[in-house]
This record gives structure tokens, C-alpha cells and sequence, in this order.
């Protein structure tokens, strides 16, 4: 049974040996392992000795933090089978696309370790002679970094490293269905750090979650999950002037324009939504395609959709496994349910795969899909391609505009004119153009309206974890004019 990382010891956490949460694999149903479920009050022990281990850790020169990440990228390398597994048995993706994050979230340290030791603040012109102005970019505290379930190492990663990297310490709440990595990762490539730079508490959102927002501790909040439980985080945060990193929900559209290469617009389409089952929060959610070309592009998509191997995730033929829990199934196949009833049509799967034990849902495609349709509105975490069919250009970008999120966006054209069209009509974080999906450590990354509010990777994700404080210094001191008395400036005044 694994046990909480508080201090840099396992702890039985408050709740003793009672408490336990068993972790399921969704593509076999057997029990991965047993978790301590944390408590409220194991989430304020660990703020209480992630603050203590800041006093040190923040005047650690930035060259030394940065190596002790470097030394963990390496760790994290040296270990990619066992963790790549675990991601694996715990989560659900095909073990290909976990030894992709492994490797991701290893280079993403070794990114925070460099950038970090590469800006401090900036000098200033001075008002006055003999005046030095900077700026230092200071750490803020503990932050509190809160995970779903989806890429559980990665998106842990573009929070500690940039916050680790700028000298704050954290706390850990990795997703209660997907802790097991997580655990790993801290015993085998972070224990390194002094004791209390890093802890992770186990445990539900609405228990450890909780604690850790309202924590007097915490400085700051960094959480990628729904946009429900972001918009919750966000006003309590308000509440005590947090600062808050929010990375949340999407319903991302991809155009394909009618100058799009189907050779490759098919498989590449196909690919950003049936990834991680559509477990994706970029994933390509609402398709329009253009009339010219609309009649190959579905034909060609649903035997794609067809070809997709869908398995144990273990087995390396398989290209997709199941989804995460039963609640996300049944609300998969509701959201399809309601679509047809209002007029979709299922042109592939659309129904549950006997496969295995597990949770898996076939590869869909709904077409004659309409604006006000739930696998529209709503954000659809499964393997359900929507696809519309648009007049022309301008429908298709106007169609991709309408959203009340707005994490990313894909296009497929070669034509110049539409692209910068459509990438400055909709508003998303991300824009990508012939080629879905791609992130770039050195890039910013985040959503605009309900799909979130700051931004992680590149310069910014470093930013989101430092505050500024302006220096003023005069090197040769002397009374100054403007102080009191004022009847020495009297004359200054108006008649
Ligand atoms: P979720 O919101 O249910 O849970 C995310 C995390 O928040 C979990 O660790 C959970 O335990 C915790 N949590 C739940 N309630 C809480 C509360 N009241 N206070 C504090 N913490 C709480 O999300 P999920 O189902 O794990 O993940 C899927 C969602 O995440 C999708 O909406 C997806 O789009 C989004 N997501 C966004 C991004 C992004 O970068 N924008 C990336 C991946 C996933």
C-alpha cells in the first residue's frame, strides 16, 4: 500500500491505517494497488512543512535548484518502463503514448532548469543621480499543485518544475483515480530534494482538494481539471486573494478547409480526437468541414474511425483504450444519446466494445451534428468525433468561432488567407495550423474565456510562480527638497 510524501518520509497520513482507496485498472477492473486516502489535516501538515522548507529552498541559488531538476529529468529516463506501466495500468492510455509523457515531462524539467537561472528582474533607469532600480522576480510561497487524471505526470510537471525552478515548494494532489505514478515518480527521481520542497497528499478533491485551496499556507492555486471545479476553485481563491493558475475544459474545433490534403487532414483529424480515447482536454471536439469536400473527408474519417485498435492498453498493437471510470462511459453515451434524438447520425461505433472488461467505447462519428447539440455545447471526454458539414469558408470559421470556451483550435489548409482569418476570429490559447496538437515546451499554453485563466510553458508558466518586487536605491543619501518643511515650497503654489 502506498503511503503519503510529507517531508520527504512516507506517512501514514492522519486517518491512520483506516482509510484506503483501491486503484483500478479501467481496461481489466483489477486492483493496480492501495492508497492511503488523505485527510484534511495530512494536507495542512504538508503545507505547514512545504512552508518551512521554502525558508531555505527559495535562497538556493537558481543554478543549484537547476541541477537537482536536471538530476530528476535524468531519474525520470532511467525509470520510463516502470512509470510509463504504471500510467499504463492506472489511467488507460496505450503504453506508446505513456512513454511519450515520460519523455515530455522529463524535458520539460530539464527547460525549467535552464530558463530559470536565466532571468532574475531587470534594471530600471532611475528617477534621481545616484539611484540604482531593479526588479526581482520572487517566489511565491507553497503553491499547491492540484492534477486530473488524464496525463497525470505531465501536467504535474509544467506546475512543479516552473514552481520548483523559481523556488517556491509544493503540494501534490494528484487525481484520486491516478495517484500511482505520481508516488512513483517522487520516490524514484525526486527524493533527492531536501525534505518538504515536495509532498503529495492522496485523496479526493473535496477533502484533500479543499484543504489545500483554504490552506493559510498556500500562495498559490495551480489546477488543470474541469471548468466546473475551476470556476469553484477560482472564487474561493478570490476569497483570500490567491493567485490562481487555471487550466480547464475544452470543446476545440478543427476546420478542413477545401484545399486540405484528405491523405493527410483524415488521419491527422482522426488522431487529435480519438487520442487517449478523447480523454484530451485539446482534443479536436467539434469538426466543420466545407461542402466541396465534404463527402470524401467523412467517408475516408469513418474508415479511419473503423481501422483504430481498440484494447488493453498494455498490448502494443493497441491504438486506443478504455475510458477512465464507468461515470465517464455512461456520460459518453448519454451525451451520444441526446445528440441522436436530436437529429445526429451515427455513421461509426456509437456504443460500448466488448473488448475486455473494461470501460471501452467504440470510436464514433456523428454527423448532421448542429450548433445547439450536446456534443457541441458540452465538453465530450470520449472517443465522439461531431462533424458538421459548412457552406464555405467564412461558415466554417464563424461555426469554429462560436464557443464559450477556448483552449485551442486546428486548422488544415495551405490557403494563407483563410488561416490568419481563422486564427485571428477564434479565440483559443493555441492555434495550430496543418499540424493538431503539438506542444513546445518554450511555448505558452492555457485558455481564453471558460477554458481557463493564466498560462503554463514557456517564460509565462515561470512568471505564474514569481511576483515582482521593485528595488530603489540611492547610493549617496541626502535630504531632499519635496519633504516636510512644505513652507519652504510655498512659493511653488498658484497665485
Ligand atoms: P476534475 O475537475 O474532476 O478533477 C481535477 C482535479 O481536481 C482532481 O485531482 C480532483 O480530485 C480535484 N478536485 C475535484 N474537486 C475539487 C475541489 N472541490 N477542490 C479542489 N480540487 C478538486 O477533472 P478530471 O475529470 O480529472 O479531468 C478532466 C477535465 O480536465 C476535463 O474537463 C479536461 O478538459 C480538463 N483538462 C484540462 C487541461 C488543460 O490544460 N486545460 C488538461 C487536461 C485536462
Amino acid at each position: 500500500m502506498k503511503k503519503l510524501w510529507i517531508d520527504g518520509e512516507w506517512v501514514p497520513g492522519a486517518q491512520g491505517n483506516g482509510k484506503v482507496r483501491r486503484i483500478e485498472n479501467p481496461a481489466t477492473l483489477e486492483v493496480v494497488d492501495e492508497v492511503v486516502e488523505g485527510s484534511p489535516d495530512d494536507a495542512k501538515r504538508a503545507c505547514l512543512k512545504a512552508a518551512e522548507a521554502g525558508r531555505k529552498w527559495r535562497h538556493l541559488p537558481a543554478i543549484e535548484r537547476g541541477k537537482l531538476l536536471h538530476d530528476a529529468a535524468t531519474k525520470m529516463r532511467e525509470d520510463r518502463a516502470r512509470l510509463s506501466e504504471l500510467l499504463t495500468l492506472e489511467g488507460g492510455k496505450p503504453r506508446i503514448e505513456n512513454l511519450d509523457e515520460v519523455e515530455w515531462s522529463a524535458a520539460c524539467f530539464q527547460y525549467y532548469a535552464e530558463i530559470a537561472r536565466n532571468s532574475h528582474g531587470m534594471s530600471i533607469p532611475p528617477t534621481g543621480e545616484h539611484q540604482i532600480n531593479f526588479t526581482i522576480k520572487e517566489p511565491l510561497g507553497v503553491v499547491a499543485a492540484i492534477v486530473p487524471f488524464n496525463y497525470p505526470l505531465l501536467l504535474l510537471v509544467w506546475k512543479i518544475a516552473p514552481a520548483l525552478a523559481a523556488g517556491n515548494t509544493v503540494v501534490i494532489k494528484p487525481s484520486e483515480l491516478t495517484p500511482l505514478a505520481t508516488l512513483r515518480l517522487v520516490e524514484q527521481s525526486m527524493s533527492h530534494l531536501p525534505p518538504g520542497v515536495i509532498n503529495v497528499v492522496t485523496g479526493t478533491g473535496q477533502e484533500v482538494g479543499e484543504a489545500l485551496v483554504d490552506d493559510p499556507n498556500v500562495a498559490c492555486i495551480a489546477f488543470t481539471g474541469s471548468t466546473a471545479v475551476g470556476t469553484r476553485i477560482a472564487v474561493k481563491a478570490a476569497a483570500q486573494l490567491k493567485r490562481v493558475n487555471l487550466e480547464l475544459g475544452g470543446i476545440d474545433p478543427l476546420i478542413v478547409f477545401e484545399d486540405a490534403d484528405l491523405d493527410i487532414a483524415v488521419p491527422g483529424a482522426a488522431w487529435a480526437r480519438y487520442l487517449n480515447a478523447g480523454q484530451v482536454c485539446t482534443s479536436a471536439k467539434r469538426i466543420y468541414v466545407v461542402e466541396k469536400i465534404a463527402k470524401p473527408f467523412i467517408e475516408r474519417f469513418v474508415a479511419q474511425a473503423q481501422t483504430i485498435r481498440v484494447g488493453n492498453p498494455m498490448d502494443p498493437e493497441t491504438d486506443m483504450g478504455p475510458l477512465i471510470s464507468e461515470k465517464a462511459r455512461a456520460r459518453v453515451e448519454d451525451q451520444v444519446k441526446r445528440a441522436v434524438a436530436q437529429g445526429a447520425k451515427v455513421m461509426a461505433g456509437g456504443k460500448r466494445l466488448d473488448v475486455g472488461p473494461g470501460y471501452f467505447y467504440a470510436p464514433t462519428v456523428l454527423s448532421e451534428v448542429k450548433v445547439d447539440h450536446p456534443v457541441v455545447c458540452e465538453e465530450v471526454f470520449g472517443p465522439i468525433a461531431s462533424i458538421e458539414v459548412v457552406k464555405d469558408a467564412d461558415q466554417a470559421i464563424s461555426r469554429a468561432a462560436q464557443s464559450e470556451y477556448g483552449l485551442g483550435a486546428n486548422i488544415y489548409t495551405q490557403n494563407l488567407t483563410w488561416a490568419m482569418r481563422a486564427m485571428s476570429e477564434i479565440k483559443a490559447g493555441t492555434f495550430w495550423i496543418n499540424d493538431p496538437l503539438t506542444d513546445n515546451d518554450a511555448a505558452p499554453f492555457g485558455g481564453m474565456r471558460k477554458s481557463g485563466m493564466g498560462r503554463e510553458l514557456g517564460e509565462e508558466g515561470l512568471d505564474a510562480f514569481r511576483e515582482t518586487k521593485h528595488v530603489h536605491l540611492d547610493f549617496v543619501p541626502e535630504k531632499k527638497s519635496s519633504w516636510f518643511p512644505y513652507r519652504t515650497r510655498a512659493k511653488e503654489i498658484p497665485e
